[in-house]
């Protein structure tokens, strides 16, 4: 599939309004920091399904609401953007950290359904912005909660 250069802050637009009235439901606030107007040379709809999963996992980390911010900024300097998921919920424990992007590595239990996660969630992140040639990182604190920050290289502006 192709690479187009994209606004990133419509890119997480496009997604919040799928998940703005879940997020309401499960009584998560949102808010959005949006700093410059970065473009990156992307595939649209592989990245908004990994941040469809990073803001789904962030959800399901804070059981009883709490708060999420998702933010864009582009960094000239380093002539990165960045897009980044942070949540309020119960955080990942170190040893678990290097795991999380591994296939099938899950916390979650199985319901009555047998509904649990399939761990597929961050090994698919991990491929898709690898193959951006971007980066895809982790900090994490148990009890405060997470950020998930995405990293790419900006598109090259024709003048
Ligand atoms: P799944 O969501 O199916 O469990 P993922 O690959 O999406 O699989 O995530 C793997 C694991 O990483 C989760 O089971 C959970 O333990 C942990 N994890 C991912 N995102 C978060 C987050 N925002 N907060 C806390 N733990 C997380
Ligand atoms: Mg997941």
């Amino acid at each position: 599939e192709q690479k187009e250069a994209t606004d990133l802050v419509q890119l997480v637009e496009e997604v919040l309004v799928l998940v703005e009235k879940d997020l309401q439901i499960h009584r998560v606030n949102l808010e959005t920091r949006f700093e410059g107007r970065p473009f990156a040379s992307l595939n649209a709809n592989q990245v908004q399904q990994v941040l469809l999963n990073l803001i789904v996992n962030a959800r399901q980390a804070m059981d009883g609401g709490g708060r999420m911010v998702i933010g864009v900024l582009a960094n000239q300097d380093s002539n990165t953007a960045e897009i980044s998921v942070r949540d309020s919920g119960s955080g990942i424990p170190a040893d678990q950290l290097q795991k999380i992007f591994q296939p099938f590595f899950t916390t979650k239990k199985a319901d009555a359904r047998g509904q649990g996660g399939t761990g597929l969630g961050l090994s698919m992140c991990r491929e898709v912005i690898e193959a951006h040639q971007g980066r895809i990182r982790v900090e994490s604190q148990v009890g405060e909660g997470t950020t998930f920050t995405l990293r790419f290289p900006l598109a090259v502006v024709q003048g």
